[in-house]
């Protein structure tokens, strides 16, 4: 337009447009996924400055979205009354400041780890635009500015222009995008077609989504003048009937507001399917794959509030890519239908894994972000989300294997069953998850003492009497088959599988048949001097002094230690000696099987492993 001026694309975001504009990815619908989610985070930005300033509101009072097709022109827009953007924040977000994903997103798509559906969770959704028009006008009129301005920008250049909007300002307050569509974009001009994809997009938007469907109404004709000079030479034969009106095709316009089921957490949870919940997962956790499982629930008291928690099944994809930076920890906060923060901090560090949404009705609106995180509701609210979180965690753990689908035994000619070898054994889904998540679980028992007892009870570890890669025990299924005597969980630190199962530390422990847990992980001892004991029993690592076996006779075993320790008095001194401040102190051991001599941690010091996690981490 007249009196705009262009600006270059930041190098990055043209390198990342060239990339999409050229992408093979046929999938475009994602384009439609991105303009609705903007839309939604405008109208949620000035719904939650319009709390505490009305007024904000002047500009325009409806808060939604309308979409319309036209079909003669091939265009699509999609108009929102949003916060808006000003001259600057067009420039701004829509081109010449880089974001931070831009780069990461090159690089993924590069890397064949993400495709182009996945351009929203590198925050420049808004590109993917360019997937299905080759002309994008982005009208926008913001309270903070006095003119309505217009973005537009052509497929592939490396330049857009941005200029105040001709027709003034058309929107009160907004953003209008404009597709013109690619050629074999023109299915999204079909009502069909886009009023399923608006109905799939917009299910979980709280504000109404309405689209603009064409009609055609044939309507009677005006009659006209010459009508009455026809009656005057009626002919007597003519038969009378009542004359077919004259029928004109018009074209009307209606909205039909398509979202328009409630909120699905404020939903009656029977009446919810496992798709829709694994739809809502998709919007909470701004990424892909599936929930493991999750918890629909209503918390009544003091403070009451909706919630649902998921877990994830999968470990979010910036930490997969090694950038825990961007794992943003926090779930979505709505407080009387208005959505305070998409991320808001509300679960303690360890189960920042855990998305999902909160609305509760009793938090003061009229408080900023910060002053609410700090008040005395949402320490409640937190508490309770924690509880149930390790509540969720806990059914996925005891949860049934689903049953093999019990198939019809296959009858060899003998008429014997055909045994099928090469069946995949099943895996428990909580091992699964447990293999992905346990560290959290581990950084729990340090971060968080109070909760520390329900958290050790949802570790799995590897023991000598577990086998195969699969095959995990509790503290509970420990506890349960400790020997009568035994007072300890026996656990040994080390580094791999294969070096701890034949250490000489185990002979005893083979011997007497005594099960000890194995310890691989790095935090492994450092949430064990946290937790101490699981169910009044104690730790006991093997790999230090201290290792008794109560099945013997006390008296017994004292009196033979006494015994062996004069008779070799000589050799242990000379031991020392021979050693000298290389070793604490040389005794003799109550707990040796094959091997003569043992190098051990003393009880209170470090272990060997713990050692060598030091030294790697270089403390
Ligand atoms: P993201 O939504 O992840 O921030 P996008 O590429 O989708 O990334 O959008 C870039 C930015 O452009 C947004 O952060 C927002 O500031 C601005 N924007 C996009 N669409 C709108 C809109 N409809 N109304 C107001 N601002 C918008
Ligand atoms: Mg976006």
């Amino acid at each position: 337009p007249t009196g705009s001026s262009a600006f270059e694309y930041e190098a990055e975001v043209h390198k990342m447009l060239d990339i999409v504009v050229n992408s093979l990815y046929t999938n475009k619908d994602v384009f439609l996924r991105e303009l609705i989610s903007n839309a939604s985070d405008a109208l949620d930005k000035i719904r939650f400055l319009s709390v505490t300033k009305p007024e904000l509101l002047d500009s325009k009072k409806e808060l939604e979205v309308k979409i319309e097709y036209d079909p003669d022109n091939k265009t699509l827009t999609i108009r929102d009354t949003g916060i808006g953007m000003t001259k600057d924040d067009l420039i701004k977000n829509l081109g010449t400041v880089a974001r931070s994903g831009t780069t990461n997103f090159v690089k993924a798509l590069g890397d064949g780890a993400a495709d182009v559906s996945m351009i929203g969770m590198f925050g420049v959704g808004f590109y993917s635009t360019f997937l299905v028009a080759d002309r994008v006008t982005v009208a926008s009129k913001s309270n903070d500015d006095d003119t309505q301005h217009i973005w537009e920008s052509l497929n592939g250049e490396a330049s857009f222009h941005v200029g105040p909007d001709p027709r003034g300002n058309t929107l009160g307050r907004g953003t209008e995008i404009t597709l013109h569509l690619k050629e074999d974009a023109e299915e999204y001009l079909s009502p069909y077609k886009l009023k399923e994809m608006i109905r799939h997009y917009s299910e979980f938007v709280t504000h109404p989504v309405y689209l603009r469907e064409i009609k055609t109404a044939k309507i009677p004709k005006e009659k006209e003048e010459d009508d009455e000079s026809k009656e005057d030479s009626d002919d007597i034969d003519e038969v009378e009937e009542e004359k077919e009106p004259e029928m004109e095709e018009v074209t009307t316009f209606e909205y039909e507001h398509i979202n328009t089921d409630p909120a699905i957490w404020a939903r009656d949870k029977d009446e919810i399917t496992d798709e829709e919940y694994q739809e809502f997962w998709k919007v909470v956790s701004k990424e892909g794959g599936k929930a493991a499982d999750w918890a629909h629930f209503n918390a009544e008291g003091n403070i009451n509030f909706r919630s649902i928690l998921y877990l994830p099944n999968d470990v979010p994809f910036a930490l997969q890519q090694g950038r825990p930076d961007e794992v943003k920890p926090g779930l979505r906060l709505y407080v009387r239908k208005v959505l305070i923060s998409d991320e808001f901090d509300l679960m303690p560090r360890y189960l920042s894994f855990i998305k999902g949404v909160v609305d509760s009705d009793d938090l003061p609106l009229n408080v900023n972000r910060e002053t609410l995180q700090e008040s005395k509701i949402i320490k409640i609210i937190k508490k309770k989300l924690v509880r149930k979180a390790l509540e969720t965690i806990r059914n996925l753990a005891n949860k049934k294997m689903e049953d093999d689908e019990t198939e019809e035994a296959e009858i060899d000619a003998d008429g014997n069953a055909i045994v099928k070898e090469d069946k995949p054994k099943k895996v428990h889904h909580y091992v699964e998850w447990y293999k992905k998540f346990g560290l959290s679980l581990k950084m729990g028992c340090i971060d968080d003492p109070a909760n520390k007892d329900k958290l050790q009870k949802l570790l799995r570890f590897k023991s000598s009497k577990t086998n195969g890669d699969d095959e995990y025990v509790s503290l509970q299924e420990y506890v349960d088959r400790m020997k009568d005597w035994q007072k300890e969980i026996y656990v040994f630190p080390g580094e791999t599988m294969k070096q701890m199962k034949t250490s000489s530390f185990m002979d005893m422990f083979y011997e007497k048949d005594i099960e000890v847990l194995f310890l691989t992980d790095a935090i492994d001892e450092y949430w064990l001097q946290h937790s101490r004991e699981f169910e009044g029993k104690k730790y006991r690592d093997i790999t230090k002094e201290g290792v008794k076996f109560s099945d013997e006779d006390e008296d017994l075993a004292k009196r033979r230690n006494k015994i062996y320790n004069d008779k070799f008095k000589p050799l242990t001194k000379f031991l020392k000696k021979l050693f000298g401040s290389d070793v604490t102190k040389v005794t003799i051991s109550k707990r040796l099987g094959k091997a003569p001599a043992i190098v051990s941690a003393s009880e209170w010091g470090n272990s060997a492993n713990m050692d060598r996690i030091m030294r790697a981490q270089a403390f």
